[in-house]
């Protein structure tokens, strides 16, 4: 009896031992995968702090101007636009800057030739008599433009010091190349 249980005993020690051993195999070869994926990872943030650390020097620097950067770029995209292409219309033509999808005509026309903002008029035509020197003179000053803009339903009378149009319809401003008229950019 006492032999049977010491059999007993061997086989449960010999069992027990074989599986803590085969626990002990296990927990050490998946100790070791680990150990090694961290030693490899640890390479590898080595390697990245390595990649890091190099471009950390300058960041020293350049975050301030980095960062202004995208500010001013932001600010400017979002309270400046410009009109991507440039367009004339009559008085029924809704006015803003032109995107890709709305031709709006642009409303802040400046012209590069006599440097001032372009002034328009609903429902007006300029009239025939009008000359260089009428612009040069009474631009942008509507009581005196008036003196010869013609009431005209649809039209949109547009002027600058040195040139003047009567805009019936939506045209880009690139057809008409005697025209020195560009986006002056808009606030949104
Ligand atoms: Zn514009
Ligand atoms: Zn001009």
């Amino acid at each position: 009896m006492a032999d049977d249980i010491d059999d007993l005993l061997d086989e449960v020690e010999t069992k027990f031992c074989v599986k803590g051993n085969e626990k002990k195999a296990k927990t050490v070869s998946s100790k070791r995968k680990p150990i090694k994926k961290t030693a490899v990872d640890d390479d590898l943030n080595d390697m990245i702090n390595d990649i890091i650390d190099e471009p950390d020097l300058d960041d020293d620097l350049q975050p301030g101007p980095v960062d202004m950067d995208k500010r001013v770029r932001s600010s400017s995209q979002s309270q400046m636009k410009k009109c991507l292409s440039v367009f004339l219309g009559g008085s029924s033509a809704s006015v803003g800057a032109a995107s890709a999808t709305t031709q709006r005509t642009c409303d802040q026309l400046r012209c590069t030739s006599c440097d001032f903002k372009i002034v328009y008029f609903d429902n007006y035509e300029w009239d025939k008599t009008c000359d260089y020197l009428f612009f040069r003179n009474n631009v942008p000053d509507f009581e005196k433009l008036r003196a010869k803009l013609k009431m005209k339903k649809g039209s949109r009378a547009y002027a600058c010091q040195c040139k003047w149009r009567s805009i019936k319809s939506l045209v880009a401003l690139s057809q008409d190349t005697d025209l020195k008229w560009v986006c002056g950019k808009h606030a949104s």
